[in-house]
């Protein structure tokens, strides 16, 4: 299979949405975004043996290389409309590309997004998507938006994706590690927080470090209470300073964290975003994250998250 034989067979699919003027096969896609709507770009690339492990399964890296922008989006209360994929594969192994694009085509389905475009080349497996979102003008959540007196929140649980990591890089095979290879973009979350929420990140890095990027855009500091992080029974059943540890660093959670005002505590709890929301803590004036244990008393993790340039880790 050549080049073209490669985007004919597993990317060129037929676009659903009627702004896409047009898709694959041109030199550029052409879109018609609807008027009174602001579009949101997010870019993210996932490469092999950094952001999987080598001999992940194919059709994880599809999920994943989509997943983690449309998370993104959903960190922007946008809603998912259109993007390219700019694929590198080391050799063209159909079996390889009809695994990778179905797990790829199955989210893009379910998120309602087309893909319009891209581009594809040989080299070390790494996979770029630059997505699109929709949002009403001025509508769009942003890290910069926490105010002094409102609540912290995240979705979901904590600390399962490092936990399936660690089972991954133990050797233990691709099953039962779903959190890792398939997380969950909380895009149905992210859309209902606009108008809600003050400021919202997604948890890529860990909820130590994305809360510090919130807590710097606002210039405000952020106080956790670890005895409320939201942690599964796998989390839970590991010695208690590791579970922190994981829940507050490992990352690749893919849940949003946000702050709201108490007021908007009733419709917070009335939403329903098919995710459960858990309060955690507090913005207080000031800047930083301050991690609390059940004695009131500041605690660090043995490591603070991911960092592509310091050998992986802060
Ligand atoms: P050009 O040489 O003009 O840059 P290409 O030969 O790279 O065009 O691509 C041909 C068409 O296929 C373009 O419309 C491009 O956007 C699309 N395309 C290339 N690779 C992919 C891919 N991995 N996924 C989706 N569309 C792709
Ligand atoms: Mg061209």
């Amino acid at each position: 299979v050549n080049e073209f034989d490669i985007i004919a067979r597993y990317f060129d699919r037929p676009c659903r949405r009627d702004d896409v003027v047009v898709g694959v096969g041109d030199d550029g896609a052409v879109l018609a975004p609807p008027p009174g709507s602001d579009m949101v770009v997010v870019t993210d690339t996932v490469v092999a043996g950094r952001h999987f492990p080598e001999g992940t399964p194919a059709e994880a890296i599809g999920h994943r290389a989509l997943a983690v922008n449309l998370s993104d989006l959903a960190a922007m209360g946008a809603e998912p409309a259109w993007m390219t994929l700019a694929l590198t594969l080391p050799e063209a192994d159909p079996a390889w590309l009809e695994r990778f694009s179905r797990g790829f085509h199955a989210l893009a389905e379910s998120a309602g997004i087309d893909l319009v475009g891209g581009d594809t080349t040989s080299g070390p497996l790494s996979a770029t998507v630059t997505a699109i979102g929709l949002v009403p003008a001025g509508g769009a959540l942003r890290r910069g938006g926490a105010s002094p007196g409102e609540r912290i929140y995240v979705s979901g649980t904590l600390g399962d994706a490092g936990l399936d990591l660690r089972g991954l890089l133990a050797g233990e095979g691709p099953d039962g590690h779903d959190r890792f290879l398939y997380p969950t973009p909380r895009l149905e979350l992210g859309r209902a927080l606009r108008g809600l929420a003050g400021g919202v990140i997604d948890i890529s890095d860990g909820l130590l470090a994305d809360l510090g990027h919130i807590a710097e855009a606002s210039g405000v500091g952020a106080r956790v209470r670890l005895a409320d992080l939201p942690l599964s029974a796998a989390v839970r059943a590991l010695e208690p300073g590791d579970a922190r540890t994981l829940a507050v660093s490992a990352g690749d959670d893919y849940e949003l964290c946000f702050t709201a005002p108490p007021s908007a505590e009733a419709r917070l709890v009335a939403l329903e975003a098919g995710v459960n929301l858990t309060c955690i803590g507090d913005i207080v004036p000031g800047e930083g994250v301050v991690l609390m244990d059940e004695h009131g008393r500041d605690w660090h993790p043995a490591h603070a998250g991911f960092d592509h340039f310091n050998g992986g880790a802060r």
